[in-house]
């Protein structure tokens, strides 16, 4: 469907006269074309915008090395900026603060994101890559069937999953599960909290005096990776409103050119963690801001 950069790169190139450096014409053209590919992949323009100016600036006054041509060469200097922008300060994508046991993990997000699927994807990667005792707590009492659904999930991927007591509220079930924690001696507990369609006052108040309660080591906000611009802006909402340690983008396994992850790192500033790769219990990949970048490069 879309044409690839490079070879879109390639053609633009191919009309300039070869020189000893890039010039300024050379550059201006080839970012307008880096400019469309990345507003393809779903960056959003005010990311994008900004992203251009930094690399051309980089680009500027370079010399074509023999081996590349000047298309491949920008797209070099576009690939090295985007794993830039993407990584950040954080080179250990993956690693969550879960020393003093029972470190609690406050999962958050909106309804359908995947955030309980996510729950359990990372219960089974701290039990299997760290061998973590972990306890899972559904805190999602508006949909009855939420709370079954972490269960199965618990017994399919074989962790505990904080007993199902009816009529309780989220702040019950989250000292339940604090308490369940400490007395079973669990290494981390998981609390997997109510979502909504959209963010609203009733559910950031529940968010936040569950947060009061577990003072969590790491909050992850789950995501849609494929809702582009609104995942940006449901991930500043709850960064103000609860704070967010890191990010988790799910269905990076669809048709999506990752952009949203581009957007979701320049303006929120928060570490992607992990990308959700599809609904098996194992499709849950630590980020690797290299792949995103080649994607998003297409
Ligand atoms: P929640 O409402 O946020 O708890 O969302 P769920 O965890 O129930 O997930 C909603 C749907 O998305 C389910 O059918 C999941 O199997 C699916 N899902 C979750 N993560 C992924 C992912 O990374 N890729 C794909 N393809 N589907 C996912």
């Amino acid at each position: 469907m879309f044409e690839n950069l490079s070879e879109r790169l390639g053609g633009v190139f191919d009309r300039l006269t070869k020189q000893g450096a890039l010039s300024d014409d050379d550059i201006k053209t080839a970012l307008r074309e880096v400019r469309v590919a990345l507003l393809e992949a779903d960056v959003s323009l005010p990311v994008a915008r900004d992203f251009i100016k930094a690399i051309s600036d980089k680009a500027a006054g370079q010399a074509v090395t023999k081996s590349i041509t000047p298309g491949q060469q920008v797209v070099k200097i576009v690939h090295d900026e985007l794993v830039h922008v993407l990584a950040g300060d954080n080179d250990n994508a993956g690693e969550l603060k879960i020393d003093n046991a029972p470190a609690p993990i406050l999962m958050v997000g909106l309804q359908g994101s995947g955030k309980t699927t996510t729950t359990a994807k990372l219960a089974k990667r701290l039990k299997e890559k760290q061998g973590k005792r972990v306890l899972m707590a559904s805190l999602d009492v508006q949909r009855p069937a939420a709370q079954e659904q972490l269960a199965v999930l618990g017994t399919q991927i074989g962790v505990d999953t904080l007993p199902i007591v009816k009529g309780q509220s989220a702040v019950d079930i989250a000292k339940r599960a604090k308490q369940q924690a400490t007395m079973g001696g669990y290494d981390v507990y998981m609390l997997d909290t109510a979502g909504r369609l959209h963010i609203d006052e009733v559910l950031m108040d529940e968010v936040q005096s569950v947060r009061d309660i577990a003072n969590p080591r790491e909050t992850l906000l789950v995501v849609d990776g494929l809702t582009g611009q609104d995942a940006v802006n449901v991930a500043e909402e709850f960064d103000s409103k609860v704070g967010v340690s890191g990010v988790v983008l799910t269905r990076m396994d669809g048709d999506g050119r990752g952009g949203a992850a581009l957007s979701m790192r320049a303006v929120t500033g928060k570490p992607i963690k992990f990308v959700g790769l599809g609904e098996k219990m194992d499709a849950l990949e630590e980020f690797h801001p290299e792949r995103v970048a080649g994607r998003i490069l297409g």
